[in-house]
């Protein structure tokens, strides 16, 4: 059996962000209490560790006492929620991701220009209800184009469609197409909504997939971007699996497999990818070969408003940038699997 690591994966610059402001803070507050509104990225190991270091996670700002420190999660909050925290006294840390606010800007830009927006994306998923939050009564989300025939649209000429940053590119195109069919006057977004590290890890599961028995996704059921690269592996024709670890892992899948996909998605941590690779090394003999699609080399600032709680504890902020660089796939990660690069993909 041959693994066939997919580079790029996992984590993203805004998730790497998220997990950086939790973890900053944890160092900054001593033993204050820190509370994190809903998983600070979605999945269910790295909420599993921080529980473990005493953060607290809720889904409701009632939850949280007054005056503790919250953070935001990375899928962003709507205002609703923001004005909630301040009633509360609350201490907000914003970590959502730049290209999530992004998009929530965009809301606020359209609807004061008067247009209707018709937000592409999961009804129940954290991001869109945040983004939602922006702008409730110009908003109206469209989950397939069987939703554009309930819509109830005022003037055609004042139209804009926004996406969900997590969406599969190929889906999401399915109801732009339904929608400027229905619409031809539709206004599209200034630039992409999806964001650079979903489409990345999606063209690669695209590209990669069709020469593979087999792919594996680590990652949360609740990860939007992780079930995407599933869906996009199955729609070239190759069984996929999205599994938490190398425990999920289930050796009757395995049985006619030469070569399989691993990959992740952005919000999974890189050492669980690197347990399911020595896994299919030590149960399955396996070597590997690790597939490089593309460099991302995208870096998050640390919000502004933990910075200002650094500096107000005396903190140098220049000092706390935390670097985000390529994985380094060593032979050390993997015991003695023989590793080869294949050159240009
Ligand atoms: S997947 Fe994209 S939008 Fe979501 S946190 Fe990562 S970079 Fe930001």
């Amino acid at each position: 059996m041959r693994i066939v690591l997919v580079n790029p994966r996992g984590f993203c610059a805004g998730v790497h962000m998220a997990i950086q402001v939790v973890e900053q803070l944890l160092e900054l507050v001593d033993d204050e209490p820190v509370y994190v509104y809903h998983d600070i990225v979605h999945n269910t190991h790295v909420v599993q560790r921080f529980r473990e270091r005493g953060v607290t996670f809720v889904e409701y700002v009632n939850d949280i006492p007054a005056g503790a420190f919250v953070v935001f999660s990375a899928h962003g909050v709507s205002p609703a929620v923001r004005e909630a925290a301040k009633a509360k006294h609350l201490r907000a840390i914003d970590a959502t991701c730049p290209l999530v606010t992004k998009v929530h800007m965009e809301a606020i830009r359209y609807a004061r220009q008067g247009y209707q927006i018709l937000l592409i994306g999961h009804n129940a998923h954290q991001e869109i209800i945040g983004t939602r939050g922006e702008a409730p009564e110009a908003t109206q989300v469209v989950e397939s184009p069987a939703c554009i025939a309930s819509l109830t649209i005022h003037d055609p000429k004042k139209l804009v469609y926004l996406t969900q940053t997590t969406l599969s590119t190929d889906d999401a195109q399915v109801i732009i197409d339904a929608l400027k069919q229905a619409f031809p006057a539709i206004k599209a977004p200034p630039t992409e909504d999806i964001c650079y590290a979903t489409t990345n890890r999606q063209h690669a599961v695209r590209e990669l997939a069709p020469g593979c028995d087999m792919t594996i996704v680590v990652g949360s059921t609740t990860s939007s971007n992780s079930k995407r690269l599933t869906e996009i592996s199955m729609n070239v024709g190759t069984n996929a699996k999205l599994i938490d670890d190398a425990d999920s892992l289930q050796a009757d899948w395995l049985g006619d497999v030469d070569r399989v996909l691993v990959t992740s998605g952005a919000s999974a941590p890189e050492d669980l990818v690197q347990a399911v690779c020595r896994r299919l090394v030590n149960d399955f003999g396996a070597d590997l070969e690790v597939a490089s699609l593309a460099d991302e080399s995208i870096e998050f600032a640390l919000p502004k408003s933990l910075q200002d709680e650094m500096r107000t504890r005396g903190i140098d902020t220049a000092n706390r940038r935390i670097p985000f660089g390529s994985f380094t796939i060593t032979r050390e990660a993997y015991g003695t699997v023989p590793i080869t690069v294949s050159a240009g993909r």
